[in-house]
């Protein structure tokens, strides 16, 4: 038989799975804490399983399904990329940051959800390698258990902004946010666990009618439907405007907060968007952050700092509750758009 990859399993399906072979129910908590918790890279250290217990899912079990290839700290702010390789040697990339430059304030793992994208997003590094595959439930935990243990750091944020589209590989990534979420998993608020969509509305109503508890941010970048077409094929399908009119009719009942993401470039910031922004939503819970376009391999131009200044004290005078992202870890290719899991030279 075949080894399985342990971190797949629910909470559910762990109890499942330990009914089924003989054994009491509570073994799944445990099982969780030693995982999750204690980080565990091993069934050895697991002593409060029996000998013959441990060697079964030492049988049966992969605890690690990635293989650290690279770790990229950057030197302007402590940002650090990482570089993993799959059981089937693809290559996915991970980003730990370290929001206010120390270790101890606001840690974020940004995770990767698939090998690739098909959403095709023309101002994005990711979309040029095409689409492999998604990635499985433990492939996407396995990214916080290799980090916190090489940084020797417990994050306290997620989000799913690394490479693929989360709402295409829906299953694994809930599956793997409620472990990240649960108190004997990772522990982390829900309220700390961001899934960033480029706008898959099919998908956004099931999380909110699912009554999903994570945070959801959805990547906008152009107000004009013609041009979000030009950049963002997925407009295509999905046209912005039926989903502010989605969220319209189905926040008021849900207690998710949104926020919406605008990458700046230097087409999209004139004080007409800074305008028709302002029309599109109800901001109350509803959030603006402005993102400025990271470097890549497109020909697009970044805006100068004056411009996105301009751009932001627009939206700040038109009372649009705005954040905007600084850009970390760009020396290392670790910024927003910016993941293609290749192997970098150093
Ligand atoms: N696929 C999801 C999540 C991954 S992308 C999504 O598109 O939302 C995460 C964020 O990075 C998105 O908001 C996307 O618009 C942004 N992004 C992509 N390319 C970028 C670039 N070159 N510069 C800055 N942000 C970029
Ligand atoms: Fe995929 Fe998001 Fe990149 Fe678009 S921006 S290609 S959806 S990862």
């Amino acid at each position: 038989m075949s080894q399985r990859f342990i971190k797949n399993f629910s909470f559910h399906e762990a109890v499942d799975y330990f009914r089924e072979t003989g054994e009491k129910e509570y073994r799944a908590k445990q099982l969780f804490i030693w995982l999750y918790e204690m980080n565990a890279d091993s069934f050895d250290v697991m002593t409060n399983f029996s000998k013959e217990l441990r060697n079964r899912l030492k049988k049966e079990f992969i605890i690690s399904p990635l293989t650290l290839r690279e770790r990229l700290v950057s030197k302007k702010d402590g940002t650090e990329k990482f570089l993993f390789e799959t059981r089937d040697g693809q290559f996915i990339e991970s980003v730990f940051i370290r929001n206010d430059g120390s270790d101890t304030g606001r840690l974020t793992v940004c995770v990767s959800s698939q090998i690739g994208c098909q959403m095709g997003c023309r101002f994005c590094q990711t979309a040029k390698v095409g689409f492999r595959r998604d990635l499985q439930t433990a492939e996407i935990l396995d990214q916080l258990s290799r980090i916190r243990r090489v940084t020797g750091l417990k994050n306290n944020n997620v989000v799913f902004m690394g490479m693929g589209e989360p709402f295409m590989n829906y299953e694994n990534v809930m599956k793997a946010a409620d472990i990240m979420n649960y108190s004997f998993g990772f522990h982390i608020s829900a309220r700390k666990i961001t899934i960033s969509t480029s706008g898959l509305m099919d998908h956004i109503e099931r999380f909110i009618d699912e009554k999903r508890p994570y945070n959801l941010a959805i990547s906008l970048n152009d107000t004009v439907s013609e041009k979000r077409k030009l950049y963002m094929p997925v407009e295509k399908k999905y046209p912005f405007a039926k989903i502010s009119k989605l969220l319209r009719e189905k926040l008021p009942a849900s207690k998710n907060r949104v926020t919406i993401e605008y990458v700046m470039r230097k087409d999209n910031i004139k004080p007409e968007d800074a305008a028709r922004l302002k029309k599109m939503f109800k901001y109350g819970r509803i959030k603006l952050n402005v993102i400025p376009l990271s470097r890549g391999e497109y020909d697009l131009e970044v805006p100068a700092a004056d411009e996105i200044d301009d751009f932001i004290k627009e939206l700040e005078s038109m009372n649009i509750p705005v954040s905007v992202r600084k850009s970390l870890g760009s020396d290392i290719c670790g910024a927003c758009g910016q993941l293609s899991g290749k192997k970098y030279d150093l």
